[in-house]
């Protein structure tokens, strides 16, 4: 499949929407969407869940119509006229694969169900009512609700992060960390606008009296930016969950290799297969470490393939720091 992309001269778009909305079969729905989507040669990660559906995928740029087309069939029509969020730094090699899995949750909060309704989001802002708020009013909290891998290269300017490796922990994290901005604006943000639907009505749940939320994330701000000719105050790169890692916004360099310290702003998983940390890692470290985020997982590498198969369960993920975690998720 990869080499058949690679191979396929066609252009591709990369694009993400998402769709808080009751399915109330998600499995058959599931099943629906994949055969609907492999006609259409769309690859990509599907969450499909009773609560909506969460979409990154590409397809062949001449079949756009045909997949508008499709979002306005039954029982796909509660998607017609959605926001489709296209990619920044497309280079149409974002997913090799489809996959569409059938979930609990689109995004797993970790909160019992009910608690927090997404219908009760905040107040949306668009690209230019952002810089206008935080212009005009110092008292303005930024949040970035990502995790800090993803601060870490990139952010709005001012944006105060949250130390957690994924969203789950999050959000009881944000709101105590934030105690003391309750009756100031708080404005949050997070790549797309998903984990904001929920955050927001979590926040406002908790207490805090004005909360904003960036519409459609990152990715839709920079697009209105751009577009407007205003400043773009994010800075550095938007990390992103397919084969990229990144998309460059800014040409600000935010982070630093983790094993030299230079900085640079790209990340990769371990070459180690049975680590597959995710950090940052310079091309010169990458090559000195042959991929490897250790001493111990480059030898590991140079062990015959049986015995790396024994040995494999060592690299278990202990979750602890962001450097040391084996897989990258949210
Ligand atoms: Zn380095
Ligand atoms: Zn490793």
């Amino acid at each position: 499949m990869e080499e058949r992309l690679l191979n396929d001269p066609r252009p591709r778009t990369t694009l993400s929407f998402y769709k808080y909305h009751r399915i109330e079969n998600a499995a058959d729905f599931r099943d629906a969407l994949f055969i609907a989507f492999e006609k259409i040669e769309v690859l990509g990660r599907i969450y499909v869940a009773t609560e909506g559906i969460n979409a990154q995928i590409s397809l062949p740029t001449e079949r756009l119509e045909a997949f508008e087309q499709l979002l306005a069939t039954p029982p796909f029509d509660f998607l017609d006229g959605i926001r489709l969020n296209y990619a920044i730094d497309d280079d149409g090699k974002s997913f090799a694969t489809l996959k569409v899995k059938h979930r609990e949750k689109i995004v797993a909060d970790g909160l019992p169900d009910g608690l927090i309704n997404p219908a009760d989001a905040a107040t949306y802002l668009k690209a230019q009512e952002y810089n206008n708020l935080v212009e005009s009013n110092p008292d303005v909290v930024v949040i970035d609700m990502r995790n800090a891998y993803e601060f870490e290269v990139g952010h709005f300017e001012g944006a105060q992060k949250i130390d957690v490796d994924t969203f789950r922990e999050q959000l009881p994290v944000a709101v105590e960390q934030f105690q003391d901005a309750k009756e100031k604006p708080v404005v949050m943000y997070c790549t797309g606008g998903i984990r904001c639907e929920k955050a927001s009505a979590y926040f406002k749940h908790h207490g805090f009296k004005e909360v904003y939320h960036l519409e459609g994330g990152i990715i839709e701000y920079t697009r209105q930016a751009k577009n407007l000719g205003i400043d773009v105050k994010f800075k550095g790169k938007n990390f992103v969950f397919d084969r990229r890692l990144g998309e460059k916004i800014t040409d600000d360099v935010l982070a630093n290799c983790h094993q030299c310290g230079e900085p640079f702003d790209h990340h990769v998983n371990c070459a180690n297969q049975y680590c597959h940390t995710l950090f940052i890692q310079c091309l010169t470290c990458a090559e000195e470490m042959q991929g490897c985020c250790s001493n111990e997982c480059k030898e590991f590498l140079h062990l015959p393939e049986e015995q790396q198969k024994e040995l494999g369960h060592r690299f278990k993920p202990d979750g602890s720091k962001y450097l040391k975690r084996k897989k990258f998720r949210d």
